[in-house]
């Protein structure tokens, strides 16, 4: 291999070529004249973004030409329908002065959770420092659905592919006192007995084999945060011992610490039948037992592992893809958001942004 390709920073993408660690499916799929890393990040999915102002544009001016062509089954245009469709797709325009425009938003908690009143006052995080700076009140919650409204000039639209600014979830340090680390095993060992009597999700608590808690160092630096036991961890008890799970493994390896140094938990603690996703209600029922674990661990940096634990820690409905690549923060913890180990097995064109994802963190934490 010419040496110009051996950098360091891609070292674990070289050897999984050999060692087939979680990068070998992202190098092994790559043709000889292999794509630059733009290309490589257009490739995954979720960063395939579609323009609605530009297909709205194409579209009319496709219509105008056909009709210009004398084409006439074509119904003819309506402006003011046309307008009021056009306004569905539109994002409501950002009521906030521009230079606010780029303040971190932050995400209210979901009513009912131990966290309803604390401060949401918004915090910029630096993806170094991990540091807030104090800011003005938030514009918006970047999770908030865009409702319909009167469409803006194009240069004020946000569009969907633009960078979302790291932000905070929920502010201030976990609740109550830092337990010493001989008091936490105890205290995580009745909250997994709590959790193996759990029946609050019927459809989930008839079909488990049993409750999936969480392991490893009572006193983490790295919490890894999946979304739900899958049907090896049902049968095992075991969080991430599928195929997921050795990738997983592989990821917490090239960021040269071991799988036990860290904590792994998911959102649920029961599998869902057929692997389908936790529903709204299941993720509600079980948020009380992850924020205790989280609150018991305190970790310095917590990993969340594709959409479903992303949008929860978060309290936001934006996707991994707009997720990814910064440093956002939940209590006293850093978070940061990349693919799902099993997304990572169907699609490993996207164990590039993940490796990126990794050593993001790496970097903010001195390991690299
Ligand atoms: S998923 Fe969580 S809340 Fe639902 S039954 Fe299992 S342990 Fe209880």
């Amino acid at each position: 291999m010419p040496e110009a390709h051996q950098s360091k920073q891609n070292e674990p993408f070289q050897t999984g070529l050999v060692t087939g660690d979680f990068t070998a499916g992202y190098t092994s799929c790559m043709p000889t004249n292999a794509p630059t890393t733009a290309q490589s990040d257009a490739a995954a999915p979720d960063t395939t973004i579609l323009d609605p102002h530009q297909i709205h544009s194409q579209a009319a001016a496709l219509a105008a030409h056909l009709q210009r062509a004398g084409v006439a089954f074509l119904p003819q245009t309506d402006p003011a329908t046309a307008d009021e469709m056009a306004a569905w797709f539109l994002p409501a325009e950002d009521p906030q002065p521009a230079s606010q425009a780029d303040v971190p938003q932050v995400a209210s908690p979901q009513a009912g959770t131990p966290h309803d009143g604390q401060s949401q006052a918004a915090s910029q995080q630096s993806p170094v420092t991990g540091k807030n700076a104090q800011t003005p009140a938030p514009a918006s919650n970047p999770a908030a659905p865009a409702s319909p409204a009167a469409p803006a000039s194009p240069a004020a639209r946000p569009r969907r592919s633009d960078p979302v600014p790291a932000f905070t979830s929920i502010e201030g340090p976990y609740p109550g006192v830092l337990l010493p680390i001989a008091d936490r095993q105890s205290r995580l060992d009745e909250l997994a007995a709590d959790v193996a009597a759990c029946t609050e999700c019927k459809i989930l608590s008839d079909c488990r084999t049993q409750t999936v808690f969480g392991e490893g160092s009572v006193a983490p630096r790295f919490v890894f945060f999946g979304e739900g036991p899958g049907a090896d961890e049902d049968r095992s008890g075991r969080p991430f011992v599928g195929k997921a799970g050795q990738l997983l493994t592989k990821m917490i390896q090239a960021c040269k610490f071991r799988r036990e140094d860290a904590y792994i938990l998911n959102t649920v603690k029961c599998r869902p039948p057929g692997n389908r996703n936790p529903d709204v209600e299941e993720i509600a029922n079980c948020r009380t037992y992850y924020e205790q674990q989280l609150t018991i661990l305190r970790p310095e940096y917590i990993v969340c592992l594709g959409a479903i634990s992303a949008q929860e820690l978060m309290k936001t409905k934006l996707s991994v893809g707009r997720l990814r690549g910064k440093i956002h923060q939940y209590m006293e913890s850093k978070v940061l958001v990349t693919y799902h180990p099993a997304y990572l097995l169907r699609n490993p064109a996207a164990k590039k942004a993940a490796w990126d994802d990794l050593q993001l963190m790496m970097r903010d934490a001195g390991l690299l």
